[in-house]
């Protein structure tokens, strides 16, 4: 039973694995058996040397996301370096904070634009490359609480997150026919750089902290197994879900 959770030979594009979840999940499917095309806007960081560490090939393409006309030579670069795709990680997102009543469109544009139109597209993109390979692929978006839950002070975020919970579903009903699983994960509370400013503010940290069933904020490492069976074929009659892995905090 194992072996359907194995990755080896596997090729996923993962976009912004430099840092926090995206280099938790690079990181997690490498050690499953996979090569990753790591997208980020600055380098890959240190994620490119971890994930060789794992004897894993990493490959590193710069591309600011914010511009979904990239997406095409994003995908068209992700061919000509690794020969193929198997699996896509739409990681790669923002947050802007402030009150509704003053909230910018800047700060509603810069946030949708790659929390959702980005992972359209990209999605769009590849799953045509999935259907010209001609055996399916997995898709894994990162949704959020806050594609449950209204939140506050987050409306772009909020916004851009239930979209993804949406076209999660809609992607998944349109491509499950051509073998292409589209999933997503819903992070709870994770101590990353999204979160920095929560975790800074010590009344917020704790209201935050004290409702999480599991009694502790998330780590980059909490994702690795649901991406690895997301990305497996033991996932392979999940379609269109959005899985939370926050410590029980929606249970509540
Ligand atoms: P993070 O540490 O801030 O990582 C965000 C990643 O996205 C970074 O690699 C960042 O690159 C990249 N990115 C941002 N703008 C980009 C752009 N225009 N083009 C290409 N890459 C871009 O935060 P994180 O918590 O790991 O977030 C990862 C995902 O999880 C996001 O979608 C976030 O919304 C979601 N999430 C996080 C939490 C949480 O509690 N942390 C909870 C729910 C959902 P740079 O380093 O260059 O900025």
């Amino acid at each position: 039973m194992l072996n359907a959770f194995n990755l080896e030979g596997k090729i996923a594009l993962i976009t912004g694995c430099n840092t926090g979840l995206g280099q938790g999940m690079a990181l997690g499917l490498a050690q499953a058996g996979c090569d990753i095309i790591g997208v980020n806007r600055a380098g890959p960081g240190d994620t490119a040397e971890q994930v060789a560490a794992q004897g894993r090939r990493f490959w590193s393409i710069q591309a600011d996301l914010t511009q979904p006309a990239i997406v095409p030579q994003v995908v068209e670069q992700a061919i000509r370096l690794a020969g193929r795709l198997d699996i896509l990680i739409n990681n790669a997102g923002i947050i802007r904070r402030a009150d509704a009543l003053t909230f910018s469109e800047q700060d509603w544009d810069a946030v949708m634009n790659i929390n959702s139109k980005s992972v359209f597209f990209l999605s769009q993109q590849v799953a045509r490359q999935f259907i010209a390979q001609g055996n399916g692929g997995k898709i894994i978006n990162i949704a959020s609480m806050l594609s449950f839950q209204g939140g506050i002070r987050v409306p772009s975020y909020t916004a851009s997150k239930s979209a993804v919970l949406g076209l999660t579903r809609l992607m998944a009903n349109e491509w499950a026919p051509y073998g292409i699983n589209v999933n997503a994960i819903a992070p709870g509370y994770m101590a990353t750089n999204n979160t920095t400013a929560l975790r800074n503010d010590a009344a917020r940290q704790q209201e935050i902290l004290s409702r999480i069933p599991a009694g502790r904020w998330g780590q980059p490492e909490d994702m690795m197994g649901p991406v690895v069976f997301l990305a497996s074929r033991a996932s392979d009659y999940v379609n269109g879900y959005t899985l939370a892995v926050d410590g029980g905090w929606l249970a509540r």
